[in-house]
């Protein structure tokens, strides 16, 4: 495990701690409250040379890699989670996805402005009767001449208020796998979103449901070849996966740090209330879940960087970290009392946000059917194991490992 390994690894990371303290953490609660983004936050990361991190330099981004991507989103989820996630859906479900399945010119013509911020980007997969078992999905796009005709509805989708391009999966034919990929704009005809859905966390992250009525897409925005997109579209799966860990990471610490600090502080009986077994004991586990965490993540982002399977790897990870999430936050909350309970203190808008990550990008019921999954296939090399329930998860959700980031 080497995230902190090179020189230019640690001033990335100490500047986006740097811009998350003063642009994202001071704002995280009013944001939670009023459910929006702050203005002009895709533009001012775009500055900061964040929104094409992984995608290759002659598109514009800065070429790294998955371990350069989880302490990115680390550090962001630190100081607000909310702001994260919908970093998350723009910069790697849409920017990232694109560099790895688009067409030079589909690249040249979208990702310009989406690495600068002045377009804002969105995947879409989910439908209201399509979770889990994805390749169930309805939506529908016939070719009428020179333009895909899609019909059909999206549902949950991260940044759908807000987004001027999305990466939407439809169906292109009658077999489970006949799914294609389109890039579809905010302005096309028979495309509009729904209304923000009223979440119970990550309330900064604006999320809505996407409806094709009639859309009518230009053949050239059809990313790669027609119903050959199952591959491609779950190719970006264990680095998503691993970015939800990583944020599990951030929202972990903070409520580390925050309970360290209170539980120092506040006093009762006499002396401060860290000194009672109880209270310390929460505060070492909370410490020892983060630190294996943390080494899970990072040693998943080191096997996609080094261009190896890791969906074992990224399933392990992101299971362990945002269940270890949920459960530092809880643990924050009783360590603080009634003061972990309003809103005075962030632990309780954190445990909002970590309970999240437990179910987008595979939840974590799939993820275990996933890890058992791969022990299968090496024990049983030769085994048809598409015929097994785990397998059948797994086609749902789970693809062949990501290519090399930045090619
Ligand atoms: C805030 C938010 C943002 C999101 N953003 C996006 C986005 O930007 N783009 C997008 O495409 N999607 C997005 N999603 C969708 C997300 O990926 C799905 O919610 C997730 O995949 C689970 O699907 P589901 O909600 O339909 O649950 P279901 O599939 O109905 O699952 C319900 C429960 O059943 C369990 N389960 C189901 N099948 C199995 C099985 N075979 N084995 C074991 N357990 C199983 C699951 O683990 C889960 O606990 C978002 C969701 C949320 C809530």
């Amino acid at each position: 495990m080497a995230p902190y390994a090179s020189n230019d690894l640690r001033l990335l990371t100490e500047s986006v701690r740097r811009f998350a303290e003063k642009e994202l953490a001071p704002h995280a609660d009013e944001l939670d409250r009023e459910e929006r983004l702050a203005p002009g936050i895709f533009k001012r990361l775009g500055d900061l040379g964040i929104l094409g991190l992984t995608v290759p330099q002659q598109f514009g981004g800065a070429g790294l890699g998955a371990v350069a991507l989880v302490s990115v989103m680390e550090e962001m989820s630190y100081a607000d989670p909310g702001t994260c996630l919908s970093y998350l859906a723009h910069s790697l479900l849409f920017a990232h996805n694109l560099a790895v399945t688009g067409s030079p010119d589909q690249l040249r013509r979208y990702l310009p402005d989406v690495i600068s911020g002045q377009l804002v980007g969105a995947f879409a997969m989910t439908e209201p009767s399509a979770g889990s078992d994805v390749l169930s999905m309805q939506t529908r796009a016939v070719l009428q001449g020179d333009h895909y005709v899609l019909n059909g509805t999206k549902m949950f989708i991260t940044n759908g208020p807000v987004a001027d391009v999305f990466l939407v999966c439809a169906r292109t034919g009658d077999d489970r796998k006949d799914i294609s990929m389109f890039i579809v704009e905010r302005s096309m005809r028979g495309f509009s979103a729904g209304n923000r859905l009223n979440k119970m966390g990550m309330r900064a992250s604006p999320t809505s449901e996407l409806v094709f009525k009639d859309c009518r897409v230009p053949i050239e925005n059809r990313v790669g070849a027609e119903g050959e997109s199952v591959k491609t579209m779950m190719k970006n799966l264990d680095i998503e996966r691993v970015g939800l860990a990583a944020m599990s990471l951030g929202i972990a610490r903070a409520c580390l740090d925050i309970s360290l600090k209170y539980a120092s502080e506040r006093e009762q009986f006499g002396q401060a209330i860290v000194s009672f077994q109880s209270v310390s004991e929460k505060i070492a586990n909370m410490y020892i879940g983060y630190r294996a965490a943390r080494a899970l993540v990072y040693e998943a982002a080191q096997v996609i960087d080094e261009n190896r399977r890791a969906n074992q790897e990224a399933a392990t990870a992101k299971v362990f970290a945002t269940e270890m999430a949920t459960q530092t936050a809880l643990d924050a909350i009783q360590v603080m009392g009634g003061y972990g309970y309003i809103r005075q203190f962030p632990v309780e808008r954190l445990m909002r946000d970590a309970k999240l990550l437990e179910i987008g990008g595979g939840a974590s019921g799939i993820l275990r059917s996933v890890i058992v999954k791969e022990f299968m296939r090496k024990l049983h090399p030769k085994a048809d194991h598409s015929k097994t329930d785990h397998a059948k998860a797994e086609q749902s959700r789970v693809a062949a490992s990501v290519k090399p980031v930045g090619q």
